[in-house]
């Protein structure tokens, strides 16, 4: 099976020059430039802070694929795993015969357009945003970032047959009403309010049906389709208004995969099955319904509760605690250099019951102290003691710590 040739031999592809989140501008301009003579790479305009971007193209196949990643700056997961299929389909012939005629099937049947880094400047300033505050996602309407303007004609000039629109989410969604995270959550974006399924959207569904079921092996709690609200103003819901089988991919969370490199390796195995799907026209015998009884996005995880807490300034009252935590960037992105510093603060107080977290302590039988503010948004310092006054836990800075 594909997938898990891919997964064997994923090592042989991985970019190495990315090790973690956040890459430079800089570096995917540099590595670019390296590519071997099989890839056509052009600059299809510049950032509002004059920054390049580039279209890279590889095949001579009548399929039209393209894949944007990083439209917003702070979701870079799949820039990297761009990279990883720019190595497989300009690697040297492999070991495994089967990844061999895989390559030469896609590049065969299909043409590949990637536009990796599409917001250059919100990638260095690791914001989601645009250097002119503009969230391209909600411009693809007015069209009045550069960006935005890049997008919309390079979609005009080749008229895909499929996108991938390619993001990161938080890490507070879950697949479905259960714990764990939603590491990658799917979407064929809507067409209109009434979310009318037409032949380009069916496409998409498809697709993603074929997707999800063969990706169970590797997370099988771990797949989610995400909200399908229209937003008439996003690229995904507008690619598919003006043809292209939109595909969005958002990458969440993992245990244990805080630099999500593991999921990034997932998103290259999901982005070369999905072109291979394409390229063989596997994907058009799926049934709806491998799309539909995929579980819904749903955002009910906390990095921290604190449950059955006696509020310590009003006794009688019984109330749960949770902390998120986010990540502000530490100047200039480089290679070597912790990338963030995690942030915590109070996300909600009250019957939290709905929700889990990645960390949970039963507070029933303890009292608590806290230095700062103990409300919404504010980040108190919290000391959890028993009965004998020992502090058993502390919250700080949104880490709970455990005194075992
Ligand atoms: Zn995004």
């Amino acid at each position: 099976m594909t997938t898990r040739s891919l997964n064997e031999t994923y090592e042989n592809y991985r970019e190495q020059a990315i090790t973690q989140r956040r890459f430079s501008p800089e570096l995917v301009q540099q590595l670019l430039a390296k590519l071997p003579s099989a890839f056509k790479v052009e600059e299809i305009g510049k950032s509002a802070e004059g920054r390049a971007i580039s279209l890279v193209k590889i095949g001579k196949g009548s399929k039209k694929i393209l894949f944007w990643s990083q439209m917003h700056g702070d979701e870079s997961t799949a820039t990297a795993a761009l990279f990883d299929m720019f190595n497989f389909f300009g690697s040297m012939y492999s070991s495994i015969s089967e990844l061999n005629f895989l390559k030469d099937e896609i590049l065969k049947h299909s043409t590949l357009y990637f536009v990796p880094m599409l917001n250059p400047d919100g990638a260095l300033h690791w914001t989601r945003r645009n250097s002119q505050q503009i969230d391209l996602n909600r411009d693809a309407l007015a069209l009045q970032a550069p960006e935005s303007r890049i997008l919309k004609d390079l979609q005009q000039r080749i008229l895909p047959d499929f996108g991938f629109n390619l993001h990161d989410q938080n890490n507070y969604y879950t697949a479905g009403n259960q714990p764990t995270p939603s590491t990658i959550a799917f979407l064929a974006p809507p067409i209109d309010y009434a979310k009318t399924i037409n032949l380009t959207r069916q496409q998409a569904m498809q697709v993603i049906g074929r997707l999800a079921g063969e990706l169970q092996e590797f997370i099988p709690q771990g797949i989610a389709k995400f909200t399908d609200d229209f937003e008439p103003r996003a690229f995904g819901d507008n690619m598919q208004r003006w043809g292209t089988s939109t595909i969005l991919v958002e990458s969440g969370a993992l245990a244990g995969d805080a630099e999500k490199q593991t999921i990034r390796k997932l998103n290259f195995i999901l982005l070369m099955r999905a072109t291979e799907l394409i390229a063989r026209n596997e994907y058009s015998t799926t049934n709806l319904q491998a799309y539909h009884q995929i579980p819904t996005n749903e955002k009910l995880l906390k990095d921290v509760i604190l449950r059955n807490v006696q509020h310590p300034t009003y006794p009688n009252t019984r109330i749960d605690l949770a902390f998120n935590r986010s990540a502000t960037p530490l100047a200039p992105a480089a290679q070597g250099l912790p990338a963030f510093a995690e942030e915590g603060s109070i996300d909600d107080i009250g019957d939290l019951s709905i929700y889990f977290g990645y960390e949970t302590l039963d507070c029933t039988n303890y009292q608590i102290n806290y230095t700062g503010t103990l409300a919404v948004g504010q980040n108190p310092t919290l000391f959890i003691k028993d009965a004998q006054n020992q502090v058993v836990a502390t919250v700080e800075n949104g880490f709970l710590k455990r005194n075992l």
